[in-house]
């Protein structure tokens, strides 16, 4: 290992050169790939400087390939070199070609597609559940699954689990069902008379018990229902299973839980992360947005060489604290695990499984969703994140979560002014006039769902094409010069950016619907929120989002260019090489 002197970027050329012989050279290079006239002040003046020195060696050039670099300045190359995990020059293959010396690795992409890698700024991350626990849907892709293979798999559990224990079920998706009708408590009641079970909804807002369950909590069909959750009922005012929000609360404190000693958990953790990070890079995610999770587990892969994406680590509540008792701020960390916004503080409930908080009812219903936070105190928890210099970010899908949401941020910034705060709003769903107006006014980044318009268009249905043109608004929000952000929200949907980017450019899902038409993008929109917007999201549009001189090393190689392939196709091209620093991590 050696230490190298990172290139300035523009905004940050105050920055102490400790040994100018080499960071000249290095920036020699980074010069002699430009051929554009619009080379950056900077990097012109460097390279006057260093006129006449031999350039450095390069690690690896990259030749003939269709490059979206995503960066106005220039938009497409046809070849790029990196040295030390960071492009130094861009521009013809017969300019990048003469950098190579022996040693260099040369990578001829044969006209295939070069992208910046793809960034998710919302994701929760759950490796450890993908590994260990039992799945009762497919996490990655569109799968219709039978309530009989859930319940099957849920009995071989309750048979190594011993009574009392809970069993758990995960992944499940209501609108995945063969059997066209819903689970119920007597399906659950088939798995286990003596085990607790919970079969838990992807979308993490719902979840469906069995007698036993209940029978712990004491829940029966007379319990009402509490502030922000329901236990739902059938016509004749039974308990059908279903619970939701907040209702799950009662289920905590009772039955009993697997055990782990501290090192069986750590291990689990690790394992965890680890494979996790294997799948991101398979699909072409080099930087993540994590809700949460174990940050030891995340240092200690990084350190035995198992992290392959970077990690924007967005602490929980008790993390939170610590920082602000210590002094800790939004940015602190390297390139590759950096403390970004909170977790998302929830506001309301879930698009997905039908509870966020609507201003007029779900349409045929008298129900309007959940509100999980009261105003006071949700402005008071914005007031004391903002105040120690932590980016806010709150789950907001409804309009009126949304709105309470920009209240607080309004109110916050109005006490206590603090330039390009960048507020969070995760999910961001359901927007109007106003709102986009406001998100705009506060310098907010909505960081909104992905994969949900190809994967759950069977959802639509419930809210109907009006409700649905002002729903993951990416038109209207580019529109209005929002960096509108793709966050996936795994495990609630899944993280493929491709499938994501099919659904932006088509808004047709899975079952071949198309619902609100009208906030369809570009392909290259697409890559730009999946992108530079997911950097800005950060903080980290210096440092990566775009294939620029100076920026990390971080791109994706894709076996077709989604500008030519059919749009309902987009899903399926290859990634033929996913490269994080200038190292293939997937191909
Ligand atoms: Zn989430």
């Amino acid at each position: 290992m050696f230490i190298f002197e990172p290139p300035d970027l523009p905004e940050r050329e105050d920055l102490v050169v400790t040994d100018r012989h080499s960071r000249r050279e290095f920036l020699g290079i980074a010069a002699l790939g430009i051929g554009s006239t619009l080379t950056p002040e900077w990097l012109h003046r460097v390279s006057v400087e260093s006129r006449g020195g031999s350039p450095p060696d390069v690690d690896l050039v990259v030749l003939n390939a269709k490059v979206y670099t995503m960066d106005p300045t220039m938009p497409r190359a046809e070849a790029f070199a990196v040295k030390f995990g960071r492009i130094v020059a861009i521009g013809r293959t017969a300019d990048i070609r003469g950098l190579a010396r022996k040693g260099t690795q040369r990578f001829d992409a044969k006209q295939m597609t070069i992208v910046p890698g793809f960034i998710d700024t919302h994701n929760h991350a759950g490796g450890t559940t993908l590994l260990y626990e039992v799945l009762v849907g497919n996490p990655f892709e569109v799968e219709f699954v039978t309530i009989a293979s859930i319940l099957d798999k849920l009995r071989a559990k309750a048979r190594a689990t011993p009574a009392g224990t809970w069993v758990d079920g995960y992944f499940f998706d209501d609108t995945k069902l063969k059997d066209k009708r819903p689970l119920n408590v007597h399906d659950l009641d088939q798995v286990s008379t003596e085990h607790p079970v919970v079969v838990h909804h992807r979308g993490g807002h719902t979840s469906f018990y069995n007698s036993k369950a209940f029978e712990l909590a004491r829940v029966t069909k007379d319990t009402p229902n509490p502030a922000g959750g329901t236990f739902d009922r059938d016509e004749a005012g039974d308990l059908t299973g279903r619970v939701t929000d907040r209702a799950r609360g009662v289920f905590n404190g009772v039955g009993q839980r697997p055990t782990f000693t501290a090192a069986q958990r750590a291990q689990r953790e690790r394992d965890g992360i680890a494979h996790i990070s294997k799948q991101f890079v398979r699909y072409g995610l080099t930087s993540v947005h994590h809700e949460g999770g174990d940050l030891t587990a995340i240092q200690d892969v990084h350190a035995r060489g198992d992290l392959h994406h970077r990690v924007s680590y967005e602490p929980n509540e008790q993390t939170i604290e610590t920082m602000i008792a210590d002094g800790i701020k939004t940015g602190f960390g390297d390139e590759w695990i950096k403390f970004g916004a909170t977790s998302e503080h929830t506001v309301d409930g879930s698009f997905s499984e039908r509870t966020m908080a609507l201003s007029t009812p779900y349409p045929g219903t008298q129900y309007k969703g959940n509100i999980t936070e009261t105003q006071a105190d949700l402005d008071a928890w914005v007031e004391k994140v903002h105040r120690a210099g932590i980016q806010v970010n709150c789950h907001a899908n409804g309009d009126v979560a949304i709105d309470m949401y920009l209240t607080a941020i309004e109110r916050a910034q109005q006490a206590f002014p603090r330039t390009d705060a960048r507020p969070k709003i995760t999910h961001c769903t359901l927007i109007n006039d106003d709102l986009v107006r406001r998100i705009k006014a506060a310098g907010a980044v909505p960081a909104m769902f992905t994969t949900y318009a190809y994967y759950n268009s069977d959802k639509f249905v419930f809210y109907g094409e009006e409700l649905m043109k002002r729903c993951m608004a990416y038109r209207t929000l580019l529109d209005a010069g929002i960096p509108a952000t793709a966050g996936s929200d795994f495990s609630p949907g899944p993280f493929a950016p491709l499938m994501g980017m099919q659904g932006m450019v088509t808004r047709t899902g899975w079952d071949g619907k198309t619902w609100g038409a009208n906030q369809r993008i570009s392909v290259d929109e697409a890559i730009k929120v999946n992108t530079i917007n997911g950097a800005y999201a950060s903080r980290e549009e210096t440092l990566k989002g775009s294939i620029t001189e100076g920026k990390l090393a971080d791109f994706v190689v894709l076996a077709e260019d989604p500008h030519t392939v059919s749009p309902d196709k987009i899903k399926d091209m290859q990634i033929v090489r996913t490269v994080v620093g200038g190292m293939a991590v997937y191909q």
